[in-house]
């Protein structure tokens, strides 16, 4: 039985549309061979938006995106725009899309391809096979808690606050992503706090525990200072499986994970937001990279990042964890044969153009489905 997959496609700016240009064939090669094929909607966003439209993401795109069953970001922005008014800059899209559509468990995974070990700046055994991956919280936290600001105390002395406040609920449904990808992986979750130190953290502790022993006995749950997960990422980073934390310590600790990997060009991403009664999660999918101006229009780009967001859409969006797992063995494949483009290139691989590294996914895939 067919049924098909509504996507939405916001390519954005710079090498954006690029990249997405060779996802799009790769949908195509999926949808001639699947049960089931993509109804694939496209729209702008960021500058292409504001320059048609005076805005970086209208309202009637803002509902497509609503109403698709995933949508697919390519990424936005260039020097072209720094000067336009704060709301009007291309990446207010992006994050009104975050917002509006209250995506908040950000999944970065990173996972090392085998070509690709040497990218890394660690050792070889210490990344070989890895494969993490981190949930952050992204919608609260300190990048939004209240109140925050700059004042001015009686004595004259300036100061500037933020606040760092979690509700029970916030940590529940955060967790509860966490802990539901780790019955899909490796049933392990790390819960990355401060709780010797901040009163939040001793309470999103106390939480996830009373969570893990109401609904998830069944996943090896351990909880982790965030400083020590830092170290622990560089020095042994194949403990871990799922990391769940707040939005501060996702950020930094997420950018720390990415850097095992190597590439900015490799890595993808997942936002997802909460379920509707049929269990289906609003959610978007993009590469961590953003619209590299410098390359952009040239045929450089690495469209392996946005290829392998469209592999976890696949997985959390579709159910579709086969294809997911033909595609990043294609990606893989693809990557063994020696193709590089710049961002990984290596001594002794052939410079690859963009539409080439999508040729080699896509005769990868031919050959492994014949
Ligand atoms: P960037 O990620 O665009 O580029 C950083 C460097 O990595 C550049 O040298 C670029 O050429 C290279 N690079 C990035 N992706 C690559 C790929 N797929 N293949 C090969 N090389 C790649 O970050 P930046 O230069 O700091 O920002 C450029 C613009 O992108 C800015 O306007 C910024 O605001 C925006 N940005 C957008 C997003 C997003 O849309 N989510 C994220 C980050 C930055």
């Amino acid at each position: 039985m067919s049924s098909n997959k509504r996507v939405l496609i916001l390519a954005g700016d710079g090498i954006g549309p690029e990249v997405m240009r060779q996802v799009e064939r790769v949908m195509d090669w999926l949808s001639a061979r699947r049960s089931f094929s993509f109804d694939v909607g496209s729209g702008l966003v960021g500058g292409a938006s504001y320059e048609a439209h005076g805005t970086p993401l209208t309202d009637e795109t803002l509902a497509d995106a609503v109403a698709a069953d995933a949508v697919l970001f390519g990424a936005v922005g260039g020097p072209q725009w720094d000067d336009v008014a704060r709301e009007a800059r291309p990446e207010m899209g992006i994050l009104r899309l975050r917002k509006e559509m209250d995506l908040y468990a950000n999944l970065r995974p990173a996972l090392v391809f085998d070509p690709l070990v040497e990218a890394s700046t660690l050792k070889d055994e210490v990344v070989r096979g890895l494969d993490l991956m981190i949930v952050r919280e992204l919608t609260g936290g300190i990048y939004f808690g209240e109140p925050r600001g700059v004042d001015t105390l009686p004595d004259g002395i300036r100061r500037g606050f933020d606040t760092e406040v979690y509700s029970a609920p916030e940590i529940e449904r955060v967790c509860r992503v966490a802990f539901e990808l780790a019955r899909r992986r490796d049933n392990r979750v790390h819960s990355v706090e401060k709780a010797n130190v901040m009163e939040s953290g001793k309470f999103w502790r106390d939480e996830v525990t009373a969570l893990h022993a109401a609904d998830y006995g069944d996943i090896v749950l351990e909880h982790m200072y965030a400083d020590n997960c830092a170290m622990q990422l560089v020095r042994r980073p194949k403990q871990f499986d799922v990391i769940v934390t707040s939005n501060l310590f996702g950020d930094l600790l997420s950018d720390c994970a990415a850097m095992l990997t190597g590439s900015l060009g490799m890595l993808p991403s997942a936002s997802l937001g909460p379920a509707d009664e049929g269990g289906n999660r609003k959610a978007l999918y993009e590469p961590v990279h953003g619209s590299a101006p410098d390359i952009a229009g040239q045929n450089l780009a690495n469209p392996l990042a946005a290829l392998l967001s469209f592999t976890m859409m696949l997985r959390y969006s579709f159910g579709a964890a086969d294809d997911a797992d033909l595609i990043e063995a294609a990606v893989q494949d693809a990557l063994a044969g020696g193709l590089r483009t710049a961002d990984i290139m290596q001594d002794g691989m052939t410079a690859a153009p963009t539409d080439a590294m999508g040729d080699a996914v896509l005769g990868a895939l031919d050959a492994r489905a014949a």
